[in-house]
């Protein structure tokens, strides 16, 4: 069965066909500036045995060309992997806002794409992109079964505590204002495979898992369920991130329009987009240029660095305490995966709570599958590469199967 995974952005689309025997990724990719004429598309693709890269440029007016030049490419007699378009089985969709309705995944029907439809409040930059992907799949690639997978979805066990915000309940009940939590589909990945890596059921491990990216959110997982994760209402809340401010005090807000003479919409830009390792280093969003500057003495980079690393630190002991102990701590995602030093920091004085990182083991593990703690550590800590598209195939899969199962008894 082979799945075609699709994350639709608001001018990108990033995709991913996997053959689920073996779960082997055949090729994946992304189309970047969709309305724009001077389109692009890097296509990846096995082809006897190397993985190949070909790049495309080409007019991309809108969505339904855009899927459709994926799929002929797909498709393509010199770097397609497939011969035709109805060797794809089901496609499984990135949808970020499932609101209270979804704690899980779904087939997709006319009911579920107006749940997603209601879900635009929430997430006015993503879900009507997710929506657009979708509807132009049902033209395209018709009577192929679609799936949505929701980043909120694992979020959805926080007990009421943990979601309600010190708000007048009324506004919850009025505008279903509360915390959500986000990158629920690699939060999921990573204990999951923790527990296998690890040899240890998910039901007896308590885990904390920090996804630090260019978004970063941190989980609290107790019996494989989250009970309390970084992100809120929308991912601005909670660690500072690349260019997202992370928790502030919310007056600062009417403080920028006030002093600044800010439009509330300039002070989202600000909060969303000008903050978190970019506003306060002034230099870039990207960990690797801070770590570049950091090296050349740059005070504001240090300074970013520092920060980030204390406010995971200061969330992975707060939520030692919501758990009541930790077992497993897991960096994953862009800089959790990739960066060292940044895993040294946010373990720092948290060795009287048993987490003990080793400063070889961690070294070593740069985007790859390790665990990084020493011997004598109460808390395991792990590098694991998040796989945010194997959790969207393996639901959609699952959920296809029901499908076919229910055809042939009836
Ligand atoms: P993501 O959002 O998961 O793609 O992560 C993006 C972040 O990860 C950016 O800050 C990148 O600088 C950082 N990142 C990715 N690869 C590396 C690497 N090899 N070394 C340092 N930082 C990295």
């Amino acid at each position: 069965m082979k799945i075609l995974i699709l994350n639709c952005g608001s001018s990108s689309i990033k995709y991913k066909l996997i053959e689920m025997i073996g779960e082997q990724t055949l090729s994946y990719g992304i189309m970047e500036r969709i309305g724009m004429h001077d389109g692009l598309l890097y296509h990846h693709f096995q082809k006897e045995g190397e993985l190949k890269e070909k790049k495309l440029v080409m007019e991309i007016p809108d969505y339904n060309i855009g899927i459709k030049l994926i799929i002929n490419t797909l498709i393509h007699s010199k770097y397609g992997v497939i011969n035709d378009e109805k060797e794809i089985s089901a496609i499984g969709h990135r949808v970020v806002h499932g609101g209270e309705k979804f704690a899980s995944s779904v087939l997709i029907d006319a009911d579920v794409k107006q749940d997603i439809r209601d879900c635009i409040e929430l997430a006015p930059l993503h879900n009507p992109h997710n929506l657009r992907g979708i509807k132009a799949c049902e033209t395209l690639l018709s009577g192929i079964p679609q799936v949505a997978v929701f980043d909120t979805a694992f979020h959805q066990t926080m007990p009421k505590f943990a979601y309600i915000y010190g708000l007048p309940y009324l506004l919850y009940q009025k505008y279903d204002i509360r915390r959500y939590g986000f990158h629920g589909t690699s939060h999921r990945y990573v204990s999951e495979r923790v527990s296998e890596l690890s040899g240890e059921s998910i039901e007896d491990i308590k885990i904390i898992t920090c996804h630090l990216g260019n978004g970063c959110s941190i989980s609290a997982i107790e019996k494989g369920k989250s009970v309390d994760t970084s992100m809120g209402f929308t991912p601005l809340e909670g660690l500072v991130m690349g260019t997202r401010c992370g928790n502030i005090d919310p007056t600062v807000v009417f403080h920028l329009i006030g002093r600044e003479g800010l439009s509330l919409s300039e002070v989202v830009t600000l909060l969303n987009k000008q903050s978190g390792l970019y506003g306060i280093s002034g230099v870039s969003n990207d960990m690797r240029e801070i770590l570049q500057e950091v090296k050349a003495n740059n005070s504001r980079a240090s300074l970013a660095l520092e920060i980030f690393c204390y406010q995971v630190r200061k969330y992975i002991a707060s939520y030692a305490g919501v758990l009541g102990g930790v077992d497993v701590l897991v960096f994953t995602a862009g800089i959790g995966e990739n960066v060292p030093l940044v895993r040294q920091k946010c373990c720092e004085k948290l060795d009287f709570m048993g987490v003990k990182i080793d400063k070889e083991k961690n070294e070593l593990a740069i985007g790859k599958e390790a665990i990084i703690s020493q011997q004598s550590s109460k808390v395991k800590i792990f590098c694991i590469p998040t796989n945010e598209e194997l959790i969207i195939a393996r639901d959609t899969k699952k959920i296809v199967e029901i499908l076919i199962n229910k055809e042939t008894k009836n």
